[in-house]
């Protein structure tokens, strides 16, 4: 007998006790990033969907693809938008995000990237007087949403951009989506900042994600071990360059300065349920720094994190502390 036809057996007489415990996996490129699906128990056709779903999202929200609502938003020149119901949401859940951290997470902040390159790769470091004038650019309030008729309006000049929280929509929405499907497991990997895993493994086994070094070196970092629920990571090394005075400058955009956030974090990995918030905490904790983060958490709690820092120290949160190893 062939490897896969004892595999074939092995599984078929699993299911009649607990369930075919095959796992169906897709790997693609989208939103910029590799993405991995695993689901169990679900057919090919789940893992086809949900691949077809994230990829249509993608196009939706990118802030680069011409065709994109995201891109239409941007270059309207100050008139207003119909937006299909995705983007409408992600933006309405991204101010409602943007008023819950106050001025460390904007929406609004893509002149000031683009300034830094990080949208067109072309990186450099901009002027204070640049900068200065390109903050003015940066402000949610001028964001306008009109529910009834699902337009959205930027004054002219103004560009939104998803990147902090399109990942965490597009991982909640695969999980519905899953779930609806009548799959009981899954692992969605959206280019591993921002993971998503619900339901039970078919071997009992807890799941478990290795957080990166945030040096950016090859070995992991840590591991954490979890029952299910939305892991997000930001990390300076995810995206930055050397700027001609010899200092490192990342992607992470601290709004109050439009310089890159520089608070002590070199990476911030929070637990939460939902990754949408997952997404939009992990940054602006980023944002936050180590002191803020804190009172942040003790503020508020519902979530669990933990923060590599400059200086070689890793703040754990208490929950945290019972989830995750560092590495040796
Ligand atoms: P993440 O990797 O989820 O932390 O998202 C980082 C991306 O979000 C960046 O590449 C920018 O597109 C965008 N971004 C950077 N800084 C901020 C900020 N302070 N608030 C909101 N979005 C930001
Ligand atoms: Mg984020």
């Amino acid at each position: 007998m062939t490897l896969s036809l004892v595999l074939a057996a092995v599984c078929l007489t699993a299911a009649v006790f607990s369930g075919c415990s095959r796992s169906v996996e897709r790997e693609f490129f989208a939103m910029d990033t590799y993405m991995r699906i695993r689901i169990y128990g679900g057919s090919e056709e789940a893992a086809d969907d949900v691949r077809a779903e994230i990829e249509r999202l993608s196009a939706l929200l990118s802030a680069t693809d011409e065709r994109s609502e995201i891109y239409a938003l941007n270059h309207s020149g100050g008139s207003a938008v119909t937006l299909s119901h995705d983007s409408f949401e992600v933006l309405k859940r991204g101010l409602d995000i943007s008023n819950e951290f106050g001025d460390v997470f904007e929406l609004t902040l893509r002149p000031i990237s683009r300034a830094w390159g990080f949208t067109e790769d072309e990186n450099r470091v901009p002027s204070d007087a640049e900068l200065k004038h390109l903050l003015e650019l940066a402000d949610d309030s001028r964001l306008i949403l009109d529910e009834r008729s699902n337009t959205a309006r930027l004054p002219d000049g103004f560009e939104v951009d998803t990147g902090a929280v399109a990942k965490g929509y597009a991982a909640d929405i695969a999980k519905a989506l899953l779930t609806e499907k009548g799959v009981e497991a899954a692992l969605i990997d959206l280019g591993s900042s921002t993971i998503l895993a619900y339901g039970n493994k078919p071997d009992g086994s807890r799941w478990k994600i290795a957080v990166k070094d945030p040096k950016g070196g090859s070995e992991p970092a840590g591991l954490i071990e979890f029952d299910g629920g939305a892991i997000s990571t930001s990390g300076g090394y995810e995206r930055y360059f050397e700027g001609p005075d010899g200092q490192i400058y990342w992607h992470i955009i601290d709004p109050r300065t439009g310089a890159p956030a520089r608070t002590g974090a070199l990476s911030v990995t929070v637990l939460t349920d939902e990754a949408f918030f997952g997404d939009a905490l992990s940054t602006a904790l980023f944002v936050m720094g180590p002191e803020g983060a804190a009172e942040y958490y003790e503020a508020h709690g519902g979530f669990e994190y933990l923060m590599f820092l400059e200086d070689g120290g890793v703040i754990i949160s208490p929950g945290m502390e019972r989830l995750f190893t560092l590495s040796e």
